[in-house]
């Protein structure tokens, strides 16, 4: 129960479409979403394989909750290797179209080859179709949505790519219900690699639950005493715009490229002045929270923006115009372009044309610039040809990499790691390069102060456990905003939907396995402690203003901290996981 235990097998080279069982020996080790998607891809991308090639393989995971009324779990994860990093790397998308997929039948979908022309699949419960999408090719992914949309109708999804996603760029991502995104890794890349404009899905079906009856009421009563309480109530008033306060008052606000943090003038962008502009609310499927703003100011529109994106195009760009912050998170959306590794980019051209190193023709406060570029990045233009390399590639070629604020081609999330130590090892063994949704410290270092965040001590310990609580709620297919979510609840939800018993104990285990397979994955393919690595400037330059000035963390605790991380793990000195460890996650 929970599974429909069928995966739908889509060539589009040969436009074939083929359907089998769900791996269960796959799903009793790994559950679904995140930990299925990376264990099928252990298990069917060949080592060494080209991101951007035919080979590479696009993964739409559900899990066994999916479809079902408990809270929060509507998220589909969306896998593939990464043409960013080179390393696995599995984005959660929110919306309805993880919903829809496992309504359509399937608790996966894996879409393999290339078409020969631009087109695009609809998935419409047990028919696959082939579309043309030559007329849609070039469009924004907003335009091509709203013409798929008026198409299809409102029962449908729609995951689209905009021009960055078609030029093969590093940083596109997948958009679906317009504001809704796989952002990271280039995931979007991937499915412009294969000549796919977009995924349009309906599914009419259902998902049978082990125990309707006890399983609904318990749902009920969590809804009222676990989700829709005081501790999260912020993500619906504010979303993520409260972190905006946190993370200033905490003294890691990033500010001018991560060069220093915090700002005096936060309040003239942050989540009082936005919601003034707020025209409506949103939320995913079977969600109880509804976190998403539909804003509009002046011309620009968007849901959001999420904290990222403020932080990124607002005081890590020297920019404090709300509008400006919104209209680059629309034209970003748009673009296909995802916020972060592209709005990094643009601060580090910033910072390279002020320190004299190389002149890309910006500066920090060029708000209409910093727009205009993500088109030309977008479109493979100008010198958006250069930045839609990253900040890795391009440090490569021009110079700056002690600032290029990324590890292993994934730019930096905006969280400074000086004013929150524990953030720098996240960052450094995140699966897929530089990410706050492996393990995110700024909580319990900045945000609750439970522990201190200016030592290496029990460092690694907190990043794993950390780390291994998202990786099972993530193979749950559960929101990381339901934050009072524990391993009891976890278990329980499990059980009662799947009728397989489920234990505390067994969400730890997987958690860590979930850890160990993508490891695994990146191991294959060449990784280790070398790769494991912050920009120099995190280790060499003394913040110079707010609550954590002065902090720099020192290259020895760093390096004890990544220690700690692989003791804990199991892995060796190079951070190398053990043949037998391998073996016992297969
Ligand atoms: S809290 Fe927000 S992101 Fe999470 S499931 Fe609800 S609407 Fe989606």
């Amino acid at each position: 129960m929970g599974y429909q235990n069928k995966v739908v097998r889509i060539d589009l080279t040969k436009k074939g479409v083929s359907f089998e069982p769900l791996r269960m020996d796959f799903a009793k080790k790994y559950v679904g979403s995140k930990g299925l998607a990376i264990r099928y891809m252990y298990e069917e991308l060949k080592p060494g394989i080209d991101p951007l090639g035919p080979e590479n393989k696009l993964f739409l995971t559900t899990g066994p909750l999916t479809g079902t009324p408990v809270p929060c779990s509507g998220k589909l994860s969306v896998a593939a290797k990464s043409p960013a990093t080179g390393t696995m790397n599995d984005c959660s998308i929110g919306g309805h179209v993880g919903i829809r997929l496992k309504f359509a039948g399937y608790d996966m979908a894996i879409f393999e080859g290339k078409l020969s022309e631009p087109g695009y699949v609809l998935i419409d419960d047990g028919k696959i179709r082939f579309m043309d999408a030559k007329d849609l090719w070039g469009l924004g992914s907003h335009e091509a949505e709203k013409i798929l949309a008026q198409k299809y109708g409102p029962e449908f999804s729609i995951m689209s790519i905009g021009p960055a996603g078609e030029n093969l760029g590093v940083m596109a991502c997948i958009n679906c219900d317009y504001y809704r995104q796989a952002g990271r890794g280039g995931i979007g890349a991937v499915m412009g690699s294969k000549n796919m404009k977009a995924i349009v899905i309906r599914g009419t079906g259902g998902v049978k639950v082990n125990d309707i009856e006890n399983t609904t009421n318990r749902i009920i009563e969590l809804l009222r005493e676990s989700v829709v309480n005081d501790d999260n109530q912020y993500i619906f008033d504010d979303g993520t715009t409260a972190f905006l306060e946190a993370c200033n008052d905490g003294g890691i606000l990033p500010w001018k490229n991560f060069s220093d943090t915090t700002d005096e003038k936060w309040t003239e962008y942050n989540g009082d002045v936005l919601k003034q502009y707020r025209v409506g609310k949103r939320g995913c499927g079977s969600c109880g929270l509804g976190c998403g703003n539909f804003l509009k100011i002046g011309d620009a529109i968007c849901e959001g923006p999420e904290y990222e994106s403020i932080a990124v195009a607002g005081p890590n760009a020297g920019i404090r115009d709300p509008e400006k912050i919104v209209k680059f998170n629309e034209v970003a959306d748009d673009m296909g372009l995802d916020t972060i590794s592209a709005g990094d980019t643009i601060i580090w051209a910033m910072e390279m044309t002020e320190k004299g190193i190389h002149d890309f023709g910006i500066k920090f406060g060029e708000a209409d610039k910093m727009i205009e570029y993500l088109k030309l990045m977008a479109r493979n233009e100008g010198v958006g040809k250069d930045l839609a390399l990253g900040t890795k590639r391009a440090s490569e070629k021009y110079g700056g990499t002690e600032f290029a604020m990324q590890v292993k081609g994934l730019e930096f999330p905006q969280y400074e790691p000086r004013g929150s130590w524990a953030t720098s090892v996240a960052y450094a063994v995140s699966d897929r390069g530089a990410c706050h949704m492996r393990a995110y410290p700024p909580n319990m270092e900045v945000f609750e102060a439970a522990a201190p965040p200016y030592t290496a001590e029990n460092k690694g310990q907190l990043v794993y456990d950390l780390a291994e609580y998202n990786a099972i709620k993530f193979s749950l297919c559960i929101c990381d905003f339901w934050g009072t979510l524990d391993y009891d609840i976890m278990a329980e939800l499990l059980t009662m939907v799947t009728g397989v018993e489920w234990t505390t104990e067994d969400m730890s285990t997987v958690g860590r396995r979930v850890i160990n397979i993508g490891r695994a994955f990146n191991q294959r393919e060449g990784f280790d402690r070398r790769h494991d690595t912050v920009p120099k400037r995190i280790v060499t330059e003394a913040l110079q203003n707010g609550p954590a000035k002065g902090q720099v963390i020192p290259q020895e605790a760093f390096d004890d901290m990544l220690s700690q991380y692989y003791k804990v793990m199991g892995w060796d000195e190079n951070g190398k996981m053990p043949e037998d460890l391998i073996a016992s996650l297969l």
